[in-house]
């Protein structure tokens, strides 16, 4: 059954329907009870999430999210004032990395990978949060953000050779990142009069279909779960943050 929207905490995940962005959509839903709209590309991939969540006993709804479609975007946040008015935790999720890591793997055209990799990992967030932040200035509480980065966005891990991903090529994916905390900086500023709650989370090394379900990752639950504790801070939680499980990285 559907819960009280007045009293509920409403969270929109992007990139829901797998990896990391389902895990967080579990237990945002599960262990905080929150309703979750559930953002995916596929409305049907989303959907199945939704109804296994609700048959549960848990509320979540799907949204057709693609961060590469301004008409999308728009009809997501139009979904979303028009059944609950307002916005209290945005995660920030969805992402792609399609660089190539192995000189095997063919790579793709200079500009087509960073137009490709930019259009959703940082123009597509840009585009989507800033559509949302009349949602999220009328949330209960302090408005909440996370943004789903990566440690290899980190300026100061990138310029120390002792880093154990600095031989891994990721030349758009990490510069797309390092430009998504840029953004993120930009909404404590933009969201500092409501008291928003803006942080910056690596989930750490996950084994997902991004990273080629890795033997080296840990699950997407234990990836999804500093996300799911930044989200879910009380109103004194940090802000302006960019840490990971382990705590503080570095810009
Ligand atoms: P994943 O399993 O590949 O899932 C990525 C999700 O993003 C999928 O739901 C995908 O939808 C969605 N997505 C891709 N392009 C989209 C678009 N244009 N619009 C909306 N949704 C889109 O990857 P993951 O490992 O869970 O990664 C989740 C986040 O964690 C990403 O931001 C990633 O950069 C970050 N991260 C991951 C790791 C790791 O080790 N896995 C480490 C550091 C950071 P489809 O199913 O339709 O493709």
């Amino acid at each position: 059954m559907a819960k009280d929207i007045s009293t509920t905490t409403i969270a929109l995940v992007t990139g829901a329907n797998k990896g990391i962005g389902r895990a967080i959509a579990i237990q945002l839903a599960k262990d905080h009870g929150y309703t979750v709209i559930i953002g995916s590309r596929q409305l049907s991939a989303g959907e199945a999430l939704a109804f296994e969540l609700k048959s549960q006993g848990y509320d979540a709804t799907s949204l057709q999210l693609d961060l590469t479609s301004d008409e999308s975007i728009a009809n997501a946040v139009t979904t979303i004032e028009q059944q609950y008015g307002r916005l209290d935790v945005l995660i920030n999720n969805a992402g792609i990395f399609l660089d190539s890591t192995t000189p095997d793997a063919p790579a793709l055209p200079t500009r087509e990978l960073f137009e490709r990799t930019f259009a959703t990992n940082i123009i597509g967030v840009a585009c989507l949060t800033d559509a949302l932040v009349p949602l999220l200035r009328k949330a209960h509480g302090k408005p909440r953000i996370v943004f789903v980065s990566t440690s290899m966005s980190s300026l100061t891990n990138a310029t120390n050779k002792g880093t154990i991903y600095y031989n891994i090529n990721g030349t758009a994916y990490d510069s797309s990142k390092t430009a998504l905390n840029m953004l993120a900086l930009n909404y404590v500023r933009l969201l500092e009069d409501v008291g928003g709650r803006i942080n910056i989370a690596c989930p750490g090394l996950v084994a997902t279909d991004m990273t080629g379900h890795t033997s080296f990752g840990t699950t997407p639950e234990e990836g999804a779960e500093h996300i799911v504790g930044l989200a879910t801070a009380g109103e004194e939680g940090q802000n302006g943050t960019f840490s990971g499980k382990q705590g503080p990285i570095p810009w």
